[in-house]
């Protein structure tokens, strides 16, 4: 027993102090590892820190490069659509009944592009009011003063009953001849060349689409345009009573000498440019003779140019060889259109143009034939409805009025820098 005594018990000891020791070295172990970790946490730290500087340096590189690259873009091909929708905004709210012979905002849409174009810098001189004479024959019950109230007019006091007009002899009354007067408004910017391009769009109306945004895009393309050097002079026109029959254009058109219609590259027209389903561009005059549309130049031309800026715009599709549904001869032969807008009269005197607008030439419109009136699959013809104006537009096609706008605007920017035709 004592011997086991003897035994056991030093070697008891000896577990105890090796057990001491060891727990004493797995301390130190712990701490060495936990020293090694924060060590090693300190400098991940470290790193991180820097590699959070280098990120933020790339960055800062990455946008300064995006600003670079967005820069020369926006002088390449700018879009004025921004500016576009603020005028549509206010044209809709301020000024929505623009009839030429008796609208309450017309006078005050004459002011308004004439304040704006002032403001852009454009002098007094460099705006001409051109007064367009209508000739009506009225009856001499009727209210002269009301039917007229936003335009001049006056009547020759000579009673024109039963002078062989037809509406005279089926009506049956007296009438006299009133002549009115209402002003096309045109801007002139000279380029470095006496050729000139000629862009319009009728102020009359009482549409937003229907022209709101024809005189939103011209005017804030004119804006623009004043501080923007060109090869070709710019003529930017603000037609009236294109409503009533073109009148305002074809005046223009019909004044000009034959040395300016020689000057004139070609004209170009927008006329409802946001409510349609689709940009259209048209150019041209229909020969159905020789079943060819000839004089496409300017729409040729546009469509070189909108090719360049990655714009797509459709044409109307209806050719000799595939006519709209239900007939055998096109009506309107793409790229051309109908004689319904102010490119009219520049047509009338040879000079080629190209016409903007936004519609649907695959659906029938509201007299059921295929002739670009339809507008929209979903709600049908807007132009001249009581449905043309802003909230009703986004309500049904939200972003449409921007997305044409800018689509438009590129397109005319592109065209007016242009230094070749
Ligand atoms: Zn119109």
């Amino acid at each position: 027993m004592k011997k086991a005594i003897q035994f056991v018990l030093p070697l008891l000891l000896f577990t105890l102090i090796i057990s001491l020791l060891c727990g004493c070295n797995e301390d130190e172990e712990l701490h060495h590892k936990v020293d090694d970790v924060l060590e090693q946490y300190n400098d991940l730290e470290e790193k991180y820190g820097q590699l959070q500087n280098q990120l933020q340096d790339v960055q800062n590189q990455l946008s300064g490069i995006y600003d670079q690259v967005h820069k020369e873009e926006v002088i390449q091909n700018p879009d004025y659509s921004n500016e576009a929708y603020e005028k549509v905004k206010y044209i809709d709210k301020v000024l929505p009944d623009r009839d030429c012979y008796h609208g309450a905002n017309f006078k005050l849409a004459q002011k308004w592009i004439e304040w704006n174009l002032l403001e852009a810098g454009y002098k007094a001189s460099d705006i001409q009011y051109q007064d367009v004479s209508i000739i009506k024959y009225e009856k001499k019950t009727t209210d002269l003063k009301t039917k007229y109230s936003q335009a001049n007019f006056s009547t020759d006091g000579k009673n024109y009953q039963k002078d062989g007009r037809d509406y005279v002899e089926q009506e049956n009354g007296e009438y006299v001849k009133v002549t009115i007067e209402t002003p096309n408004i045109i801007v002139t910017k000279k380029g470095k060349s006496t050729k000139q391009i000629i862009v319009g769009a009728h102020y009359d109306g009482t549409g937003t689409g229907d022209n709101g945004s024809g005189i939103a895009l011209l005017l804030t393309t004119a804006q623009h345009f004043y501080s923007i050097e060109t090869e070709y002079t710019l003529q930017f026109v603000f037609f009236t009573a294109e409503e009533y029959g073109c009148y305002g254009s074809t005046h223009y058109a019909n004044e000009m000498t034959d040395e300016e219609v020689n000057n004139t590259l070609y004209m170009i027209n927008m006329d409802s440019l946001v409510c349609g389903d689709y940009c259209y561009l048209y150019g041209g005059i229909q020969d159905n003779e020789k079943q060819v549309v000839t004089k496409t130049e300017a729409f040729d031309h546009a469509m070189k140019v909108a090719t360049k800026l990655g714009l797509t715009f459709k044409q109307n599709p209806w050719t000799w060889e595939n006519p709209a549904p239900g007939y055998d001869k096109p009506e309107y032969a793409s790229p051309s259109t109908g004689d319904w807008s102010d490119h009219v009269g520049f047509k009338m005197r040879n000079i080629t143009y190209l016409y903007m607008e936004a519609t649907n030439w695959e659906i029938p419109g509201p007299y059921k034939e295929y002739d670009g009136y339809g507008e929209t699959v979903l709600v049908g013809m807007l132009m001249n409805t009581e449905n043309d104006y802003l909230e009703y537009i986004e309500t049904y096609f939200p972003g449409r009025i921007q997305h044409h706008l800018s689509q438009f605007s590129q397109l005319l920017n592109g065209l007016l820098i242009q230094t070749e035709f």
